[in-house]
């Protein structure tokens, strides 16, 4: 959980990111996808470089208000142990792991990353990717 709600840009703006009583339950959710996700990959360690976003954060990063991210329901991680962020993005899509949308962010920059969110109940396993500088979100990993 401290993982899932630290934030560079929160600390920056000293802004208190800390986690709402009634966001616990789609957090949970969501860490106990990511153990799922962490097995996959080869329980290698994962680096969440944006999990919980309050909405003063998800405002100063730029996120879209209907984002995952401020229902405590997507991740955006990296995992250099096991690969690319475009490694990454095909091992889970091609596994079993209920995802609702796996977006592919910024292949061609060094900090490329992978966003992935979880709903409970019915997921729609869609895979995007996401180019920096370009709006469009292209179908499948690019
Ligand atoms: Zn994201």
């Amino acid at each position: 959980m401290r993982e899932f709600t630290a934030s560079q840009t929160a600390a920056r703006y000293n802004i208190d990111n800390s986690l709402p009583v009634n966001m616990h339950e789609n957090a949970t959710h969501t860490c106990e996808q990511l153990e799922k996700v962490r097995a996959i990959l080869g329980n290698n360690p994962l680096i969440i470089t944006s999990g919980w976003r309050n909405p003063a954060l998800n405002k100063a990063v730029g996120g879209s208000a209907s984002s995952d991210h401020a229902t405590a329901r997507a991740v955006d991680i990296r995992c250099p142990k096991f690969g690319t962020a475009r490694t990454i993005a095909r091992v889970l899509a091609a596994s079993d792991i209920e995802f609702d949308q796996l977006i592919l962010e910024s292949p061609t920059l060094p900090g490329a990353w992978v966003h992935i969110g979880f709903r409970k109940g019915t997921n729609r396993r869609q895979v995007l990717t996401k180019f920096a500088g370009d709006k469009t979100y292209y179908a499948g990993v690019k």
